[in-house]
């Protein structure tokens, strides 16, 4: 398929792209084209899509279809009624969609077709939007830098060299590579926020519970929220506003108080706490923290107030974290025994069938957290491990809604460095567990969070994430501090 940029340049936003359309400069068709275009270039190098949906051009003529006839002012209201009227986005291979593939990138799921839709892909196909395929991902959801995968290694499109992150580095190279205009993932430790830090784009972690989990294929369920991947603020406020609000079909899932996007927040005299302790430390990469330093004075050029906040726990956080991880871990992935779900490997019996199919059809990080999850559980450890870390991570909670009551947000780096080379990590769980120390926290406590790039320049070339988290529901005060600084 050859690309001819010079007739429909590509959009750099929702806004642009809907400008264009209503100013008649270019068809759904052909941005949708563009966009194919692309992802035939580049995906054999970059391994960010798993399948390309062949419905995607019919669904952009059928769009393109609805504006034949109408004018600037009714294709306008047709915009505001379908806010991502023909938006082309991907979809992480965990999140379901009726008559298509997801496979967590797991063997175990390899031909799994969904039979209904996830709500936020309901939401998503109400809008508007038109998903080009599914993406990338470490098997189900577990790593940090999806190569995890069953399906092959995602490399980094702005350097093959490097991993884009994970787990949803699939989502995060997706946009990078202009392979669509935005991507779904999902974030249960920082699957959206670190993948987004490596590869240069916008990564929306939400609040627990304000986005449906319902066809998300679960990792830890008291951890797990879908997440977009952008290429701005802006578009993350369109995208977790369409998405968005209580699902009858997910019970932890409520209404967003607050969030009015069609509402400028003044937001002025906001302030932002910095726990330096935790982040002006050894493991931390000195160009990491002259981005934290340059960020702090950017904020305050723009009338934000910094201060330093001290939460001594967040130390404790990645500990708690990858003990009640694995345990969640372990009691959801117990589904996948070759008898309910997808691919079976016989064996002499059923617990022979359990041990094949388990054994062999599980990669290797996925199969360690259900063993790690399944002792942590077991009599006698259930005490001394879960328990204890339920109870920190109640403190935490604490801890971090006390500092909210001081400050509008929290300000550390989304991961301690850069993207790593891609092999540098692999059989070095704790090098990769390290990587989510500063991320795990926003899943511990459920508050949004969301990782922007720095202005900073690496000696790489490679971008660094800022994070800013806040209080739960709060993610308007995230994006004022966001278009601040990006
Ligand atoms: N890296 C973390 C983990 O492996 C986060 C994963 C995630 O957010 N899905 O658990």
């Amino acid at each position: 398929m050859s690309i001819d940029f010079s007739t429909h340049t590509l959009p750099e936003s929702i806004v642009d792209f809907h400008t264009m359309l209503v100013e008649g400069k270019t068809t759904i068709t052909a941005v949708v084209k563009a966009y194919l275009g692309i992802i035939d270039l580049r995906n054999k190098d970059v391994n960010a899509y798993l399948e390309v949906f062949d419905d995607a051009i019919t669904h952009a003529e059928n769009c393109d279809a609805q504006l034949v006839g109408k004018s600037k002012a009714e294709i306008e209201a047709l915009i505001r009624q379908h806010r991502l009227f023909g938006i082309p986005f991907a979809v992480k291979d965990n999140i379901v969609s009726a008559g298509k593939k997801a496979s967590a990138a797991s063997k175990v799921l390899e031909n799994y077709v969904a039979s209904y839709d996830a709500t936020v892909m309901t939401k998503l196909r109400e809008a508007g939007a038109i998903c080009l395929g599914r993406v990338n991902m470490d098997e189900f959801a577990m790593g940090g830098s999806t190569e995890n995968s069953a399906y092959g290694v995602t490399h980094n499109p702005l350097n093959l060299e490097y991993v884009p992150g994970g787990t949803s580095g699939g989502s995060a190279a997706a946009v990078a590579m202009n392979g669509c205009l935005f991507a779904l993932g999902s974030d249960t430790g920082g699957s959206i926020r670190q993948p987004a830090a490596y590869c240069g784009v916008v990564g929306l972690k939400p609040t627990y519970g304000s986005v449906s989990r319902h066809g998300l294929i679960a990792m830890a369920s008291s951890f797990d929220v879908v997440a977009p991947a952008t290429k701005n603020i802006e578009d993350a406020e369109l995208i977790f506003d369409v998405i968005r609000g209580r699902d009858p079909l997910d019970s932890t899932s409520h209404e967003t108080k607050g969030f009015n996007i069609t509402e400028t927040l003044p937001h002025t005299g906001l302030k932002v706490g910095v726990p330096r302790e935790f982040i002006f430390t050894d493991g931390v990469s000195e160009e990491v923290k002259k981005s934290i330093e340059e960020t702090i004075e950017n904020l305050k050029g723009k009338g934000v107030e910094v201060v330093d906040i001290s939460i001594p726990l967040l130390k404790k956080a990645l500990a708690m974290y990858y003990i009640l991880v694995p345990a969640e871990v372990s009691s959801n992935m117990a589904r996948f025994d070759g008898v309910r779900y997808g691919q079976k490997v016989e064996g002499a019996d059923l617990l022979g069938d359990y041990m094949n199919t388990r054994g062999q059809l599980l990669g290797k990080e996925v199969r360690k957290r259900i063993m790690l999850g399944t002792y942590i559980l077991s009599a006698g450890y259930h005490d001394a491990y879960y328990r204890k870390a339920n109870i920190l991570r109640e403190q935490l909670t604490a801890d971090i809604k006390q500092a909210f009551s001081k400050v509008d947000a929290i300000l550390t780096p989304t991961a301690p460095d850069t993207a790593f080379k891609i092999g540098e990590k692999a059989g070095d769980s704790v090098s990769l567990y390290l990587a989510d120390i500063f991320t795990v926290t926003a899943n511990l406590a459920g508050i949004p969070a969301i990782s922007v790039p720095a202005k900073t320049q690496t000696a790489s070339g490679l971008p660094l994430g800022i994070q800013f988290m806040s209080n739960t529901d709060r993610e308007d005060v995230l994006f004022a501090l966001g278009k601040m600084i990006y």
